[in-house]
């Protein structure tokens, strides 16, 4: 599904030295490397302020600590998205209020989130699935009616842009009163281990994540609140500045492998390609398929069978795990539950050679012929 290696390979000796540097100095937490690479995260984002933390579900939980949230309080998220966020909604004993998605962009419609607001929800958290952003126009109109706070989970979506309709444009994870993402290897801007951050433009916020990711000191060992253990390490930093500087010919080449995707399986009646939303561009984190034929599992034991890895992210509705079960009218999550189904990721990475895009087109498109 990647190719991390190859990645590695033609920035090596970069890397190595700037890995071995930071040895030599030792300074292996909070020392210099993190600094610089929040504030060149900071200037490329043109965000105020990045708080680097130890992963993406850290970054979502520190994210709603700030917010002082009470126990009971609602949370809005989408149903078809990886787990984080809605674990870490339970983790703080606030009450996730799971919404369906929109069939062809994957992330969350809007009209169920006006519809799942009540008078506890205090946030929403729409996730940028797949490399694009949510409807941020829509749901920041209404969760400015409904004074709720918006975090926008990034983890699949740094470097895409959303278009508002007075023509601002801005990156994902900047629109919301916060922002999230993960540095995890797979990500769009991956490290050599765990890492994430939280972005925002609120000063005051800012100050408060900063104290939360220390054990909530503002003041050497002077705790004001409860916060938790969550930092980025120098070496991962290192790493990410000379991936950062990379960050947008990465989503360029994984744009290119989808225009390829795309143009091979147009005029097949039984695959959907993604649809790329008006508003905002995609950096396909994945690039998925959804197949209309009911074949989707025979699919990928087909590839599988050529050597063609493909996953099914996600094969289960959040409110249906067993974790997260929760009683539910499936007519309000029609979108969901067809997705489940029908989707298939196929490779998607920096590296994809027009021989290998090739394979693993032919491959599809024999099966589905
Ligand atoms: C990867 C991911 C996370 C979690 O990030 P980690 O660094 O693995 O904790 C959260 N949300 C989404 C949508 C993700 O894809």
């Amino acid at each position: 599904m990647v190719d991390l290696q190859s990645q590695y390979y033609k920035i090596k000796s970069d890397v190595d030295n700037a890995i071995l540097n930071v040895l030599n100095t030792a300074a292996f937490i909070n020392g210099p490397e993190v600094k610089s690479f929040q504030s060149e995260l900071e200037t490329y984002l043109d965000v105020k302020h990045v708080i680097p933390c130890a992963n993406g579900t850290d970054a979502l939980q520190i994210a709603l600590m700030a917010l002082n949230l009470q126990e009971g309080d609602e949370v809005i998220t989408a149903d078809f998205t990886f787990a984080a966020t809605v674990e870490v909604i339970h983790l703080l004993k606030l009450k996730a209020v799971l919404v369906d998605v929109d069939y062809d962009t994957f992330t969350m419609d809007s009209e169920k989130l006006k519809a799942a607001i009540t008078s506890k929800t205090k946030a929403v958290i729409p996730v940028h699935l797949f490399g694009q952003c949510s409807n941020m126009e829509e749901i920041l109109k209404i969760a400015k009616e409904h004074h709720l706070a918006v975090i926008e989970d990034n983890a699949q979506a740094i470097g895409s842009e959303f278009t508002f309709s007075d023509g601002t444009v801005k990156k994902s994870g900047t629109m919301g009163i916060m922002g999230t993402t993960s540095f995890f290897p797979s990500k769009n801007l991956g490290c050599y281990g765990d890492g994430g951050a939280i972005f925002t433009n609120d000063d005051e916020l800012a100050h408060k994540l900063r104290g939360i990711v220390n054990h909530g000191m503002y003041e050497r060992y002077y705790h004001d609140e409860v916060g938790v253990n969550s930092r980025l390490d120098s070496i991962q930093a290192t790493v990410l500045r000379k991936k950062l500087t990379l960050l947008d010919n990465y989503n360029e080449a994984r744009k290119k492998a989808a225009d390829y995707y795309d143009e091979a399986f147009a005029g097949n009646e039984n695959i959907l390609t993604p649809k790329r939303a008006e508003n905002s561009t995609h950096v396909f984190h994945q690039y998925t398929l959804r197949i209309l034929n009911g074949k989707r599992n025979e699919l990928q034991q087909f590839l599988a069978e050529r050597e063609v890895p493909a996953m099914i992210y996600y094969p289960v509705a959040l409110r249906k795990q067993k974790a997260y079960f929760q009683e539910s009218n499936d007519a309000d999550f029609v979108n969901t539950d067809q997705l489940l189904e029908q989707v298939i990721s196929l490779p998607m990475h920096t590296e994809l050679e027009e021989e290998q895009l090739k394979y693993i087109t032919d491959a599809v498109l024999e099966f589905m012929k």
